[in-house]
């Protein structure tokens, strides 16, 4: 039985690589500095797992940006853009790397960067790769190879790890018409040979391909890619051990294909989908052993040893320990990376979980209670580990009586509004008496670096609670008195006093705690810190009514209340394993019930509920999809469902493709969505007008991702073309998203053109 990691975090404990690049890109530290620092990360992360005695420890799994971007130089695929930096004189492999992920404007050069999407059901975002007909792909860097060589320095025969050939086709998009990139698998198909042969002439025994498509829905023309394309490899190199990892999801209906591969190992998410272990045991060939993903790679509990050592057990029954290997159950690129450091967490909380480090330990430790050890230390971290899983189980921190009773006492009429949407309609017509194209904003107003450090003051006791709050007060008031006077028509008091739309709520509801450094890798340098929802979810008091009421009181116009929706939530924190998620955003969903209501009490008659992320829930299977929307539009509808028909439910989702779930969407009877739209020129208003959508929306008719301020002009002609497909009645006029990270100069701009271009299209009424 043998031990391996899939990949360790590489931004370093205390975030060592998020603040050596930003250096370098400002021109603060020069190109050497940068490389110590990551060559550092590396060995650190080497030597830490070799040290918890670790079989196979992973190379090439580090990236000073992002894993398919390495790829995509490695093999050359490098748009042709991009191909004057290189010829720049000074820079650099990384310079050009950089400027694919982050584009290029100096050297009289302005190149955009490479497009960045989602990786799987993760939070992490991968650089898309870009593919031509006839491609031609040409070993270009070698990083791998260094860092295969950087390992064996520290004293460590690694692991290469390597995108598999058909995942990084099918991660990457075409970018013309007239053919397949599953049809590049014959021109890639060298460039893999090549890098293959040159780590085993390096000294590699082991190679990992990751291949997380195996467990997704593909077509049969992968199928065949995948078939051809482990034969070829196989045939070339048949002393080497090829490790093909599987994650995020199940085999499933992939199961024959992925076990008939010429490979020495397959690896299973045993996390996501442990049914999969007794398929497998039934039909695997002799050739193949198992790796057990069983140490949950994508949360933050401590595993459950007799719960692992049962699976563990089963697989040695069928196949004999030899053909075993124990592993995280995917990268563990997305845990934070070490516990040690959250010194002020809740000593009982903290006893419940395990980081990056600890989950390495957990796996050697798995492999030892699996050798039936008769070492006292071993034996020892059983016996604490079941009193803290058995602990958790019963914690008083977690189970609240109320909660639940209140849950299970959820109805269908709880997730109705009282009337149907063209009475409610008409009652807010009357109540609300807005003007048509109403103008609005999506919350946020710039958060200026002087907001910021006031909060930062307060925190460290520099500012009082009055002090910070009568900053605040004043803030909100100059930005009430300042859309009043540009003519917006509905109000929002701006979210000064807020950190972020998630934890925010989260520091204010009872079953949350935070960590001080648990970051997670989102893209490039950005890192998250996601709250850890542990308990049942309750709301000691109000939430926001002190801001929205202030704000209220400053002025006669609506002023609309800000919320951020269940899903959203659920979505961006490390959630609670011991029940479904579906049960923890039912429990959010009340608690944010109980806020619309004291809102609505407050005299707040528009209220709107964020859940930007209610698209990135989705499974990753298509035959998931509908249980998910079902719990989760529920949930959406729980919060939004107390009120009368006179008060007014928004709510805002960004840049998402509405046409496959559109009819969710509408199902979740919002009085008013506002969605962003303007970088698809209004395209994706068409999901709504095909469904004939009846409710309200804005959509977003200018880009708030860039301080680029649009005219007025070009607002106009975005809202005809919203008006070419959606009832003048029903539109609403807004930006694309919350302004927080826009400056107030162009932020003034835009929004008097915004309005501008408001009242002239309804003047042609
Ligand atoms: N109300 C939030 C804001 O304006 C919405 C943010 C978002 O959609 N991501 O910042
Ligand atoms: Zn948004």
């Amino acid at each position: 039985m043998q031990t391996h990691i899939l990949g360790y975090p590489r931004i370093g404990s205390k975030r060592e690589l998020k603040k050596a690049c930003e250096q370098y890109w400002s021109g603060k530290i020069v190109l050497e500095e940068l490389l110590t620092v990551g060559r550092a990360i590396c060995s650190q992360n080497w030597n830490l797992q070799k040290e918890a005695g670790i079989d196979l420890i992973p190379c090439n799994d580090f990236s000073y940006y992002d894993q398919v971007l390495d790829m995509s130089l490695v093999v050359g695929a490098i748009p042709t853009r991009y191909h004057e930096v290189a010829l720049k004189k000074n820079n650099s492999e990384l310079d050009l790397y950089f400027a694919m992920a982050r584009g290029y404007q100096k050297d009289e050069l302005d190149i955009t960067a490479m497009e960045m999407t989602k990786w799987f059901d993760t939070n992490y975002h991968y650089i898309v790769p870009e593919f031509y007909k006839n491609q031609q792909f040409k070993l270009t860097s070698d990083k791998i190879f260094n860092e295969f060589a950087g390992a064996k320095q520290a004293g460590i025969n690694a692991k290469p790890v390597i995108i598999g050939l058909v995942s990084y086709l099918l991660l990457g998009k075409e970018k013309e018409e007239g053919f397949d990139k599953l049809d590049l698998a014959h021109n890639l198909l060298p460039v893999y040979v090549e890098i293959i042969s040159k780590l085993q002439s390096q000294g590699a025994q082991w190679i990992q391909f990751d291949e997380p498509f195996l467990a997704l829905d593909i077509n049969e023309k992968a199928k065949e890619v995948y078939t051809f394309v482990y034969a070829e490899l196989k045939r070339q190199f048949p002393k080497l051990t090829f490790i093909v990892t599987t994650y995020f999801e199940g085999l499933k209906n992939n199961l024959a294909l992925a076990t008939s591969l010429p490979v020495n190992v397959l690896h299973l998410d045993l996390v996501r989908n442990p049914e999969q272990l007794e398929d497998v045991l039934h039909s695997i060939p002799e050739h193949l052993s198992l790796s057990l993903g069983i140490v949950d790679g994508r949360n933050i509990w401590k595993n459950d040893y007799k719960k692992s050592l049962s699976f563990i057990k089963k697989a040695t029954e069928t196949l004999g320990s030899e053909r075993i290997l124990i592993a995280p159950s995917c990268s563990l690129l997305h845990s934070p990376c070490d516990l040690d450091f959250e010194t002020s967490l809740n000593a009982e909380i903290k006893n419940w979980l395990a980081f990056a480090k600890q989950k390495v330990k957990e796996v050697v430790t798995l492999k030892e209670l699996a050798s039936e050890t008769s070492d006292e230390n071993i034996l020892q971290d059983f016996e604490e580990n079941k009193k803290a899983v058995s602990d958790r189980k019963t914690s008083s921190l977690i189970h609240n009586e109320n909660v639940k009773l209140r849950a299970n006492a959820v109805t269908g009429k709880d997730s109705q509004r009282k009337n149907s949407f063209h009475i409610r309609k008409e009652e807010q017509q009357k109540a609300l008496q807005l003007p048509l194209f109403p103008t609005t904003t999506i919350g946020s107003f710039p958060q200026t670096a002087e907001v910021r450090t006031w909060r930062a003051k307060f925190k460290k006791g520099e500012l009082t609670a009055e002090q910070y709050d009568a900053l605040l007060k004043e803030e909100t008031q100059r930005t009430i008195r300042w859309q009043e006077s540009i003519g917006i028509d509905v109000l929002v008091h701006g979210e000064y006093e807020r950190n972020d739309m998630v934890e925010y709520f989260g520091e204010q509801l009872n079953g949350f705690t935070f960590t001080k450094n648990g970051w997670v890798q989102s893209y490039g340098s950005r890192c998250v810190k996601p709250p850890i929802i542990f308990g049942d979810v309750s709301r000691p008091e109000p939430m926001t009514v002190y801001w929205s009421q202030y704000a209220q009181s400053q002025t006669n116009q609506w002023v609309k209340g800000m919320l951020t929706g269940p899903v959203t939530i659920l979505q961006w924190s490390f959630v609670r394993d011991d029940q479904p998620r579906s049960e923890t955003c039912k429990q959010i969903a009340l608690a944010i019930r109980d806020e619309v209501q004291d809102l609505e009490k407050a005299g707040i008659r528009i209220i709107q509920i964020d859940e930007p992320a209610i698209r990135e829930g989705l499974p990753l299977r298509k035959t998931d999809w509908q249980n998910y929307l079902k719990w989760a539009v529920e949930a959406f509808k729980i919060s939004a469902s107390g009120v009368e028909d006179a008060t007014q439910i928004h709510t805002h989702m960004c840049y998402s493709e509405f046409n496959d779930i559109i009819k969710n969407i509408a199902d979740m009877d919002a009085d008013v969505i506002t969605i962003e739209c303007s970088r698809s020129q209004m395209e994706l208003l068409h999901a709504f007008a095909d469904f004939k959508y009846p409710n309200e929306i804005g959509p977003g008719v200018y880009d708030i991702h860039s301080p680029r301020v649009p005219s007025k002009e070009e607002m106009i002609e975005l809202l005809k073309k919203a008006q070419d497909v959606i009832p003048a009645s029903q539109l609403w006029v807004n930006p694309d998203c919350g302004l927080k990270t826009r400056h107030w100069e162009e932020t003034e701009k835009a929004l008097i053109a915004m309005v501008a271009a408001a009242k002239e299209a309804s003047v042609e009424y």
